[in-house]
C-alpha cells in the first residue's frame, strides 16, 4: 500500500500506458510528455526520493531500472541518437510525485542547462 498516484498505477487501480513490467520495476508513458518519447521507470517498492536510496540495499534494483531504460530506448528507436535520464529530487529538483522515478526522454535534441 503506497501513498502516491504511482502506487495506484502499480496496483492497476488507474490506467497507464505500460511499456515494461517485471517483479521489481514498472515503466509507463508520462501523461504530460516533454519529448516525443517520455517514459517513467519506477521501482514497485515505494522510495520517496533519491535521498533514501542506499547502494547496499538498492543496487540491484537501480541496475534493473537502468537495464530497463536501455532496453526501452532501443524499443522506442531512440538509443542510437541518444536520450536523457533524469531523477528529480524534492523542491529545487522539481519533484512532484514522491515515489522515485527515472524519466527517459528522447526523440529530440535536449538542451543544457535544463532550466
Ligand atoms: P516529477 O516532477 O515528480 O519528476 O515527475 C512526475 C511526472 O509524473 C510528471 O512528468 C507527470 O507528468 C507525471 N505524472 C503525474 N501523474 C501521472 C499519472 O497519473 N500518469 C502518468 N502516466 N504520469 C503522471
Amino acid at each position: 500500500m503506497g501513498n502516491t498516484i504511482f502506487s495506484k498505477i502499480i496496483d492497476k487501480e488507474i490506467p497507464a500506458d505500460i511499456v515494461y513490467e517485471s517483479d521489481a520495476v514498472l515503466a509507463f508513458r508520462d501523461i504530460n510528455p516533454q519529448a516525443p518519447v517520455h517514459i517513467l521507470i519506477i521501482p514497485k517498492i515505494e522510495i520517496p526520493t533519491v535521498r533514501e536510496i542506499k547502494g547496499e540495499e538498492h543496487s540491484q534494483l537501480l541496475g534493473e531500472m537502468y537495464d530497463a531504460a536501455n532496453s526501452i530506448a532501443k524499443d522506442e528507436g531512440i538509443s542510437e541518437d541518444g536520450f536523457r535520464l533524469v531523477f528529480n529530487c524534492d523542491d529545487h529538483g522539481g519533484q512532484e510525485v514522491y515515489h522515485i522515478h527515472m524519466h527517459l526522454l528522447g526523440g529530440r535534441q535536449m538542451n543544457w542547462p535544463p532550466g
